[in-house]
């Protein structure tokens, strides 16, 4: 609480969504410490929230070896696992924080509940239908991929199951895949702090996406929303290769009647291909380049390292 206290204190809400399915590399580091910066810039809050959902992949190691490279970097956090913590202290701290803050659990594993209930209200607001297609199907549909596709977008839905409507009387999403239905044609725009004007189109850009798959958990596009709503996150910074789930989502924004943050997206790192980095460029994890002896300072500075 502030109390009486003089000092003004900032709305600003930001956050790290960093997903444990691999080692941080160089454009994680970049765009978490731009994360870091603005909310710091602001005086603000920043907040950690492990995307741990996707259970296949996703390792608790992974987790524990992202809070240690984002500390070594310089990054701190004022809630979430370990919040507010330095290196020297996280042992002691740990156990005092436990909850890491209002708005936990902090890991999307432990949110079930608050998925569900945004699941409810798209329900209710009819914008969901059930779909039967199995990834093999859509494959199908999409072809190969063509160039400039984004690789791990979802690609645009031909809309095999939408003549379906929603059924009203379904209680839960069980075994089951629900899509959004997009207004098509409709452009989304929205002002990027970094990037500038956006604009996607929705049945172009993008088709109906998913929000809950049958494996019984949420999309990213639903989980992401929902936490970042319950979570009273301000601005969203992040990598430029989500500047279509941020059209996505400001639609599932609207269904939800929640106002959306403010967007900042970083522009990739690429390699000396380039090609985007992902956790396959093992040599250009934190890790590695920690390894090789560079400082933090380099590693934020530095230009793309060779590749082997
Ligand atoms: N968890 C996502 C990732 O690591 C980031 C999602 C987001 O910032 O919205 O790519």
């Amino acid at each position: 609480m502030a109390g009486s206290s003089a000092i003004e204190i900032s709305e600003y809400r930001g956050r790290l969504a960093p997903s444990p399915t691999g080692y941080l590399h160089l454009g994680h580091a970049r765009t978490f410490y731009t994360a870091y910066m603005r909310a710091r810039q602001a005086g603000g809050t920043l907040v950690m929230r492990m995307e741990d959902l996707d259970t296949a992949r996703s390792r608790s190691s992974y987790a524990e070896a992202a809070y240690e490279d984002l500390r070594w970097l310089g990054i701190r956090w004022q809630e979430g696992p370990g919040a507010g913590l330095g290196r020297s202290d996280r042992d002691k701290a740990d156990k005092k924080n436990k909850d890491g803050g209002p708005h936990g659990p902090y890991l999307q594993s432990k949110r079930g509940a608050v998925y569900l209930a945004a699941w409810h209200k798209l329900m209710r607001g009819g914008f969901l239908y059930p779909c039967k297609c199995s990834r093999k199907d859509l494959e199908h549909a999409a072809g190969a991929p063509h160039e400039g596709a984004e690789q791990d977008d979802e690609p645009v839905y031909p809309g095999t199951c939408r003549v379906q409507p929603a059924a009203e009387k379904i209680k839960n999403p069980e075994s089951m895949n629900w899509r959004f239905r997009v207004p098509d044609g409709e452009a989304i725009e929205f002002e990027d702090a970094n990037l500038g004007p956006q604009r996607f189109v929705a049945g172009v850009d993008f088709g109906d996406f998913l929000v809950w798959r049958r494996d019984g958990f949420p999309s990213y596009q639903l989980a992401c929303v929902a936490d970042d709503a319950a979570m009273r996150i301000t601005e969203v910074v992040r990598g430029a290769d989500l500047l279509k789930s941020t059209a996505r989502q400001i639609l599932l924004y609207r269904a939800l009647g929640l106002r959306p943050p403010k967007w900042y997206h970083c522009r990739l790192v690429v390699d000396h291909n380039g090609q985007r980095l992902a956790k396959r460029h093992d040599a250009l994890s934190i890790r590695a380049l920690r390894q090789r002896g560079l400082t933090p300072l380099k590693v934020l500075a530095a230009d793309v390292p060779m590749e082997r």
